[in-house]
């Protein structure tokens, strides 16, 4: 069911040649029909309503009817047609004032891609918009009334259609801020920032002369390519348009998101944003996403064209040697692959209905195996990594892409695979006209997540470990990505994809090295081979005999003892310029991520969030399970501090075998330590096992979502009682089991003073500190520009509690994600923190942070920052 279009002309000729025009652009999915002149051989000039009645009802359905018609009795003739219809006909049927060429073609291509006839008609109103700018003539917008432009009723393009015609368009230029332009992650906030709002917005880039793109289609935005400093026009229709270019200008001033000195972003020159260790090394000056590769011909090592040796591009660096895995049947098939086993064929005769509910399996299936990738990665690597993820689930979410999709099921009897894999053709069309290196990444991640659709769409098995050594794909998914395990990966080694691609970026986030774009003859290696992998100068050598072998062992091994020594310097503990002492410690969720943050160098476990043990299973651990999982942590950490958060569940972390109550503001209700108390049975249990733990181990324990004093109180008496309880039954127990609160909700936090000398440390939650402060909720992405982490609000709290605990025994500690910033370090410690729990792959930088702050300076840079009036002012702050 699409929208369809009537054209109603004095003249049929003008009428055949725009429908045309518009067929050429919206292809055969488009419902056109004419009504142009009269039947008349020797007057056929005219308009005719019986004739405007039958076009409408030759393309009538649901999805209703829109009417472009040129002047005067056209419009007449339509009005009348109107009459003559049934009422319920007549309902749906949207006579229209745009402009007959340039609305016919804005509306065709909408109409055509399923949108409903209120976008369809918007679009034909805008139709006029580009070419305005182009001609730099002012289209006036709503409530401008009386303004420039707008009282003069302005025709800029001559056919009839005055600006006062589009009154609801409301219209604003800016300029593309950022260094890098349009790339995936400040599309993705445009997006973002559009959610919730009734208003489509239309961004055309003038300097460029490309667009309008549709600012909800994060494909659109992408392939619309604008870059730095390029005019935009943002044109925006419907009820929020006022509040959707609100948002939007917000986002710009704040540099799209993207860091103010963004030559911290992307390092390297090759336009791609780079992310965690690693960052900024040779594999961030991309050259292109071209596939490069071959096997070369000279001297067995290293020069370009030697023979068994194959050149790729450097995606993340490092030398590592191993026998090669090919993932074969676990990497995706491609998209042309995945259709032909299983199209139309095997769906041949099913009805529009159950396609459209198999498409919304798989992409509802795709989206959970991406969030939960996306989840895994937070939790291992950081929020930068997870992010990457994060922009492959608006890839996957794009409406266009759907609702191409679903046209396609409706209008042309596709099955839900052969609909999905056009409307990923199309697009990606639209990124093969870029000539952006990074860009033209995206449209990898966009194949990537195709693939996974169609996979399960086709009902293709996939394979979950991923196997030891060096492996070798023809690209890795987004979520193959994402199971990459560093202590069984040696190196990857891929045929396609590109250095910018988020499999390349979360590579070297693991560190793990990569080469990229190798050529087919990569997947020709025979299982067991053993290779030779560069990642700094992207390539791979295959023809490895003992005497290279040995070579590439030892500097593999050398470089392994000079990367333990900048461990070694980050296992030691550090101090500001000034002497001041810090904690960097680790967040982690499972003892192999302790595994990692003893290796990293971290002082101790800032925050164990054990609700990882309790996820992916049907019931929870018991005692003895727990005992064991906490002593293995506290062992790998040798003797460092543990600091174990009790269950945080409820709100967004629901558990199955938890029963948590159905309420209308999860957020704001029966969640973390109020949930434990609620209902105490899980909580005794594992109060018990970190009591045994406690014994032996230097362990903390912490309370999540504190609000109320009696919160503490109570888990002390229950502490109290089961240690009473475990020694009777001859369990050892500590002498006392040192307690932490997590500052999550602004009213504790204001309360601090009360918290000093009550409890041995403080830890700022600034992840959900943030979301009730400022009343945002995190992840939802309609307020994720308000929900900023360094909003002088929640700086004010911050510095509220370092006031408080100043010159105590109580530690203020900071284990939301703001900590992992090296770049705010200073911010925190000038506002009293002391310690810094991190995901442990952080450690080493944050610890050179610390070393590098001078406190005094950091106390000055804190005072600064609170009486900012926003977080874009913290921002600047910080960069200078
Ligand atoms: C926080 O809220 O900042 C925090 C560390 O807890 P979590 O992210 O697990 O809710
Ligand atoms: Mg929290």
């Amino acid at each position: 069911m699409t929208v369809g279009i009537v054209i109603v002309s004095h003249s049929a000729a003008l009428a055949a040649a725009a429908a045309e025009l518009a067929r050429e652009m919206a292809g055969d999915r488009l419902q056109l029909a004419l009504a142009g002149g009269v039947d008349d051989e020797q007057a056929p000039l005219g308009t005719d309503a019986t004739k405007v009645m039958a076009a409408i009802e030759e393309v009538d359905d649901d999805a209703g009817v829109l009417v472009l018609m040129d002047l005067g009795s056209a419009v007449l003739s339509a009005e009348m047609a109107l009459d003559l219809l049934p009422p319920e006909t007549a309902a749906h049927v949207e006579l229209c004032e745009a402009p007959i060429v340039e609305g016919l073609i804005a509306a065709a291509v909408q109409a055509a891609a399923g949108a409903p006839l209120v976008e369809v008609a918007a679009e034909a109103r805008n139709g006029l918009l580009a070419k305005a700018s182009h001609l730099g003539v002012e289209m006036s917008a709503p409530g401008a009334g009386g303004g420039p432009g707008a009282a003069e009723g302005t025709d800029p393009a001559g056919d009839g259609a005055v600006s006062t015609s589009v009154p609801e368009v409301h219209l604003a230029r800016v300029r593309v801020p950022n260094r890098l332009g349009f790339h995936a992650r400040p599309a993705a906030r445009i997006v973002e920032a559009l959610a919730g709002l009734d208003a489509e917005v239309a961004v055309t880039d003038l300097t460029a002369g490309r667009g309008p793109a549709r600012a909800r289609s994060l494909n659109a935005l992408i392939t619309l390519g604008a870059r730095q400093g390029d005019e935009l026009e943002l044109s925006a229709t419907g009820p929020d348009a006022t509040d959707a270019l609100e948002r939007l200008t917000a986002l710009v001033e704040d540099n799209l998101g993207d860091p103010i000195d963004d030559d911290a972003v992307g390092a390297g020159g090759g336009g791609a944003p780079a992310y965690g260790p690693g960052a900024g090394g040779s594999a961030a000056g991309a050259e292109g996403a071209a596939v490069a590769g071959g096997v070369g011909g000279a001297d067995g090592g290293a020069a370009a064209g030697a023979p068994g040796v194959l050149h790729g591009m450097s995606a993340a660096p490092g030398l590592a040697i191993g026998p090669v895995h090919q993932l074969g049947a676990a990497t995706l098939p491609t998209r042309e692959q995945l259709l032909a086993a299983g199209g139309a064929g095997d769906h041949a005769g099913t009805d529009a209905g159950t396609e459209r509910a198999r498409l919304a399996a798989a992409l509802a299936g795709v989206h959970a195996l991406l969030r939960r990738s996306r989840d895994e990665l937070a939790r291992r690597v950081g929020r930068g990594a997870a992010e990457m993820v994060g922009t492959q689930l608006l890839l996957l979410d794009d409406p266009d892409l759907r609702a191409a999709a679903e046209s396609d099921i409706d209008a042309r009897g596709l099955d839900a695979a052969t609909a999905f894999g056009g409307a990923v053709e199309a697009a990606l069309a639209n990124y093969a006209a870029l000539d952006d290196p990074y860009l033209l990444a995206r449209a990898a991640d966009l194949d990537a997540v195709a693939r996974e659709v169609l996979a399960a769409l086709v009902g293709v098995e996939r394979t979950e470990v991923m196997p030891e050594g060096v492996v070798v794909a023809r690209d890795l998914s987004p979520a193959e990505a994402g199971r990459l395990d560093p202590d069984r990966v040696r190196a990857v080694v891929t045929a396609t994809g590109s250095p910018t691609s988020h499999a390349a970026l979360i590579a070297r986030a693991l560190g793990i090295p990569a080469v990229v774009a190798l050529g087919a003859e990569v997947l020709a290696l025979a299982p067991g081979t053993e290779v030779v992998v560069d990642g700094d100068a992207g390539r791979v050598e295959t023809g490895v005999d003992a005497p290279r072998a040995e070579t590439v062992r030892g500097e593999v091994a050398r470089r392994a003892a000079a990367h333990a020594e900048l461990r070694e310097r980050a296992a030691a503990h550090v101090t500001t310029r000034d002497g001041t002492a810090v904690e960097v410690q680790a967040n982690v969720g499972l003892p192999r991520d302790a595994e990692l943050a003893a290796r990293e160098g971290a002082d101790g476990i800032g925050m164990l969030r054990t609700e990882f043990l309790f996820l992916d299973r049907p019931d929870a651990p018991d005692e003895r399970e727990q005992v064991a999982t906490y002593t293995r942590i506290c062992t790998a950490m040798g003797g460092r501090t543990v600091t174990v958060r009790t269950l945080d569940v409820g709100g967004d972390k629901p558990l199955d075998h938890v029963d948590v109550p159905e309420e209308a503001n999860p957020f704001l209700g029966t969640r973390g330590i109020r949930l434990s108390l609620a209902a105490p049975a899980l909580l005794r249990t594992q109060l018990r096992a970190v009591l045994r733990v406690a014994a032996a181990h230097p362990v903390q324990l912490m309370l999540p979502m504190v609000t109320v004093l009696e919160e503490i109180t109570a888990v002390r008496h229950l502490v109290a009682e089961l240690t009473e309880e475990l020694r009777t039954e001859g369990h050892a127990v500590p002498e006392r089991l040192p307690l932490g609160v997590m500052a999550e909700v602004p009213a504790l936090a204001l309360k601090a003073r009360h918290l000093v000398g009550e409890v041995d440390t403080i830890s700022i939650g600034t992840n959900d500190l943030t979301q009730y402060t400022l009343a945002a909720e995190r992840g939802n992405p309609a307020v994720a520009a308000l929900g900023d982490h360094l909003d002088p609000g929640v700086l004010s709290l911050i510095a509220t509690i370092g006031a408080a605990a100043h010159g105590s025994d109580t530690r203020v500690a900071v284990c939301g994600d703001l900590a992992s910033d090296p770049g705010v370090a200073g911010l925190l410690l000038g506002l009293g923190v002391r310690e810094l729990s991190v995901p442990p792959g952080d450690v080493p930088a944050v610890k050179q942070a610390v070393r590098e702050v001078s406190l005094a300076a950091a106390q000055e840079l804190a005072a600064a920052a609170v009486a900012c009036r926003g977080p874009a002012e913290v921002r600047a702050l910080l960069a200078r």
